[in-house]
Formats: C-alpha cells, structure tokens, sequence
C-alpha cells in the first residue's frame, strides 16, 4: 500500500512514512492510492469479532507490510485492551445504546481521556513507538487542539522514550477538565503550550513550523492531529463495529457525526470506500457553521471563531475536509491545489454542480446553536435517562432533523463524556455528572503549562530550549 499527497505532488510513501510524516512536502495530506475493499463475504466473516481482532483485520491491508500480522495484532490487543490506566475500560470498547426503535449512541468515551480520540491516538502513539524503535530515530511531535487532541495526544505519547510532544490550545478556550487533563500530566515528555489566539491560530502556527523545512528537519517534526492519515485508519474500525452489530453487510444504515475539524466524518466515509454499506452520513455543525453552509451552498467560506458549548469544534477550517475534495476532483491534485490556493487568499472556494451532487449524494448536514445544544441535552435526559455531552448533542440533534427513510438505523456518535462537560450539562440537568474513578482526582493534581504570544519565532525558540532533539 502506497499513500499520495491530496495536492498532487508530494512524493507517494509507504505507510511508515507516512505515520512519521504527518503533512505532505506540497501541503497536502496523504490518502492511500487505492481503497482496500470488503466484500459482503468478508463482512459477514467479521460480524461479532471482538474489537481489537476486528482494528488489526481492517488495519493490516494499509500497513502494506511494513508491520507483520502478529505485530500488528499484540499492538492492537494492547491498545484497545482494558489496562485501568491506560485502556478502554468496556469489553465492548464502542458500546451501542438504544434511543429509541432506530437511533443509538455510540459510545466513544471509554478510553483514558474519556473522549473518541483516544480510539486512534492511543493506536497512535504505539505505532509510533514501533516505527521509531525499529528505525532508531528520534522525532518531536506538535499538536494543536481546540480541547480532546490534545489530552488524547499527550495521553498516547506521555513517556515514550523516542518523542517529545508540545501541545499548543487556545488559552482560556477550552474547559477546565480538558486543560487539567493537559496540563497535569507530570512525564518529563511532555509540554504545553497556552497560545494567546484562537484554536485556529494555533493550527496556523503548527502549519507554518512544518512549513519551515530547516526547522522541520532539525527537529524531527510529526504530528499526530487529525491530519495523520494512521488516526482515520483506526477511526474506520468503530464504523464497522457499529455497522456489523446493526445488521452489516445486509442492512444500511447511517451515521450522525458532530463535526469540527472533518476527521471523524471522513474516517467514515473511508469505511464506505472499504465497503461499508451506509445510507448516509449526517453533518452535525454548531454555530461555527463552515460546513453546513458549504452542503448547503457549494461555497466554502471562513467566518470568524465563535466560542459555542461545545468547543472541540470550534472551528472555521476543517483540514480534513481536503481529502474528501480530492476524490470529488477525481484525484486531481492540480485541483485541489487551486481550491486551496484560493482559499488560502480569499478565505473561499467554490465546488461545481456535478461535484456537490456527488457529495449529497452521501453526506446531509444540520446545524445547531448554544441554546438548541442545552434544549437536546435535557430532551434526551427526559425521554431516555441518557446524559450527553455538548458535542454528542449536536450530533443526536441533527440525526433527528435528518431525513433517513425508516426504519434505517442511525448511530450518533458519542463523542465524548459528559463528565468533561459539566456546566453545559448541569444547566440542562440541574446536576453534574461525575468524572469516572480514574479521573476522579483530576482537581487535585498540580498543572503546569507554558503562556506564550501567537508567534512563530518564540514558539520556536521555546522548542529548541526544551525539545530533547536539540540537547
Ligand atoms: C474532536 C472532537 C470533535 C470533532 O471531530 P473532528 O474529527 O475534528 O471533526 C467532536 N466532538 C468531540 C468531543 C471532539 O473531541
């Protein structure tokens, strides 16, 4: 298997270099040259598989190679595996709960920083430890994120002996359980980073670092963001799981996703790529609307970040959505290359008629402000005695306004869980959930972080005095 730049001139890498490499040369992101394909036979042989078994089944094909099967099977088992500090405490790992006759959560919080993240950072992280290990490197790796990459990131990374990770959030623009679950992390490998910006300027300061090529190189860059093409690879197991249970390869059904940076929502259509039968991916924005208004429109066009209740998708550009225009431009990178220049110039780009049929053909999109999040919280609490977290809300929301034709089956991700958002969902409840017992001292833990302006030259600086690549 071989992975080719979405901007058509990055050189094509093997998946271990991919993994390594995060962002392409030419700035764009890797997909795989060809989808590898389940035929309904194969599916049926995976239906009720545990999880672990079913990630290295789906996994092994875009590995091409580079890691051996039983490898990949002990990395897998020891990921997904139910270690109380570092494992997804459900022997189901990805639990459906029913709703109502035909909608379900998915329960994507049972990793250690009790957000979906984990599901493919925790992969992550040990892949990457394999792939160093066995090339006797060293790397450094630099996030942003807008609340759960982080933690998740920094979770899956702490202590490896061939990384260095910074995080970089947005300061005072994330909750306080997601910063503490950042900054309290005491491993001698780990550094955050509070940037006086928006989650936005902290993803353009992680861009332009890659774009810096000396720096790159005297650092080791990688990332392990949404852009790392191995986290949509583990990401397309939960689809599957969810899909078998529910009746796959013999029954459709759709996925209602709360949307922010466009990773989640495209591992799924990856699985469909695979050969996952779905009637529909469902779009859950909140009020930092870009993508609503580009199903809506066909005109992608940033606005300004408003700070919503769920914060893990306050965002105006969702990178990933990259790699879906790639396959809407028939893979013409050429293409893709001039939508994003005119982006990049005037925050806009528009996507032709023939494009955007084939783009609603599989995907609807529904929106949903601060108000109508409190107001689904409390109705879901109500009918169900299920709590939700802000951003879960979005995404049941907008599986409700969904057209899908009965009885289809629609699985709403839970994407993280409530305990991480306490205010929101106090305010629609009237109590506060509590944090589950491993992070039950999460209050009490000393925090350490480091302030810094948005800009390039000091966050640099600050890499070259504690990265250990430079020591
Ligand atoms: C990251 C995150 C999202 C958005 O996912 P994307 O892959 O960026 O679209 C939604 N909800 C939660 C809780 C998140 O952590």
């Amino acid at each position: 298997m071989r992975y080719i730049s979405t901007r058509g001139t990055g050189p094509a890498l093997s998946f271990d270099d991919v993994l390594l490499a995060g962002l392409a040369r030419d700035g764009g992101l890797y997909v795989p040259e060809e989808w590898p394909f389940l035929t309904a036979q194969d599916l049926r042989e995976l239906a009720g598989l545990p999880y672990p078994r079913l990630a290295a089944r789906l996994i092994r094909p875009f590995v091409g190679g580079t890691i051996d099967d039983d490898t990949l099977q002990r990395i897998a088992d020891e990921t997904y595996g139910d270690d109380p500090d570092r494992g997804f405490l459900h022997q189901a790992v990805a639990p459906l709960v029913q709703l109502d006759h035909r909608l379900w959560l998915m329960e994507l919080f049972h990793g250690p920083t009790i957000a979906f993240k984990d599901y493919a950072l925790q992969l992550l992280g040990r892949l990457f430890d394999h792939v160093l290990a066995q090339r006797g490197e060293k790397i450094t790796i630099v996030g942003a994120t807008s609340g759960d990459t982080g933690s998740a990131a920094i979770e899956a990374c702490r202590d490896r002996d061939n990384l260095d990770i910074f995080i970089l959030y947005p300061e005072g623009r994330v909750s306080d359980v997601q910063r503490r679950q950042m900054t309290t992390v005491a491993s001698e490998n780990v550094h955050t980073i509070a940037v006086k910006g928006s989650f936005d300027d902290c993803q353009a300061l992680v861009k332009a670092m890659f774009n810096d090529s000396s720096f790159r190189d005297a650092a080791g860059l990688s990332a392990v963001n949404s852009i790392n093409w191995a986290r949509i690879m583990a990401q397309t197991v939960y689809y599957f799981a969810a899909g078998l249970a529910l009746g796959a390869p013999d029954r459709r059904v759709a996925f209602s996703v709360p949307t922010g940076n466009f990773g989640n929502v495209y591992a799924a259509y990856a699985a469909i790529q695979m050969g996952l039968p779905v009637e529909k991916l469902i779009i859950g924005s909140n009020t930092n609307d870009i993508l609503d208004r580009f199903f809506r429109s066909g005109a992608m066009e940033t606005s300004a970040v408003v700070p919503t209740l769920s914060p893990s998708m306050d965002i105006q550009v969702s990178s990933n959505f990259e790699r879906l225009l790639f396959d809407l431009h028939d893979r013409d990178g050429a293409k893709v290359r001039d939508d994003m220049e005119s982006f990049r110039s005037t925050g806009r780009f528009n996507l032709g008629r023939s494009q955007m049929e084939r783009a609603e053909r599989l995907f609807t999109s529904h929106k949903l402000d601060d108000d109508g999040i409190i107001a689904t919280i409390r109705g879901i609490h109500e009918r169900t005695g299920q709590v939700i977290d802000p951003h879960t809300a979005v995404g049941v929301n907008a599986a409700m306004q969904a057209d899908i034709p009965d009885p289809t089956p629609i699985v709403a991700l839970a994407c993280a869980h409530p305990a991480k958002f306490p205010d929101a969902v106090e305010r629609a409840t009237g109590f506060r959930p509590s944090l589950p017992p491993r992070l039950a001292d999460l209050f009490d833990r000393e925090e350490r972080s480091a302030v810094l302006p948005a800009d390039l030259a000091v966050l640099q600086s600050h890499i070259k005095q504690h990265g250990r690549v430079f020591a």
